[in-house]
């Protein structure tokens, strides 16, 4: 950006001895990433906007979403952290913030994505095992697993009035037992709160 706007102020005045610097009155922010332009202290030259980040490749119509917003969602997946937690410490690191509702939308349209590729990422788990199965000359078909399930409440909530887990939501994980690395090759998740 730099090097295109000293050459444009060079060709449009070239006698002006002014510094270039970001005109922050035209600054727009994107969730994580900026568009900025330059102008002149001295003359009225004024560049035009620059896009200081990467755009996702897409064949739909409109702005391109920028690599940092979707990366910075994947990013949160992998962790326990969401959007509050990482507003308090972008905030606390004087980096300004994302909005609120922009990462809501940003996660609303990677979340199925993500999915999908868990989703693809058990079906190869569960292939890779079948596999190892066929080579050791054993039964492909009969996969040997442990199982547990987590609960959003406390064991003894239902005291009384269920014999089973009176919970709202659980997970249920499911992994192999025929290799050293218990991979999971399986989860269901359950909610009953929407
Ligand atoms: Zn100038």
């Amino acid at each position: 950006m730099w090097n295109e706007v000293f050459r444009e102020h060079q060709n449009v005045s070239p006698h002006c001895n002014g510094i270039i610097e970001w005109d922050l009155s035209m600054e727009e922010k994107w969730g994580s990433a900026w568009r900025e332009c330059a102008k002149c202290t001295k003359c009225t030259y004024r560049s035009k906007m620059f896009n200081l980040y990467e755009e996702v490749a897409s064949i739909k119509r409109g702005r391109r979403a920028a690599k940092i917003n979707l990366g910075l969602q994947v990013g949160l997946h992998h962790t326990p952290i969401s959007t509050a937690s990482y507003r308090k410490i972008c905030m606390a690191s004087n980096i300004p913030p994302p909005s609120v509702s922009g990462m809501q939308h940003t996660a609303n349209a990677i979340s199925e994505k993500v999915e999908e590729e868990n989703m693809r990422d058990l079906q190869r788990q569960r292939e890779k095992i079948k596999r190892i199965k066929k080579i050791r000359g054993e039964n492909p078909d009969v996969v040997n697993i442990q199982s547990d399930c987590v609960y959003n409440n406390a064991i003894y909530s239902g005291i009384g009035k269920t014999p089973f887990q009176p919970a709202t939501q659980c997970a249920y994980t499911v992994a192999e037992y025929e290799t050293y690395k218990h991979s999971i090759i399986n989860t269901l998740p359950k909610s009953k709160l929407c």
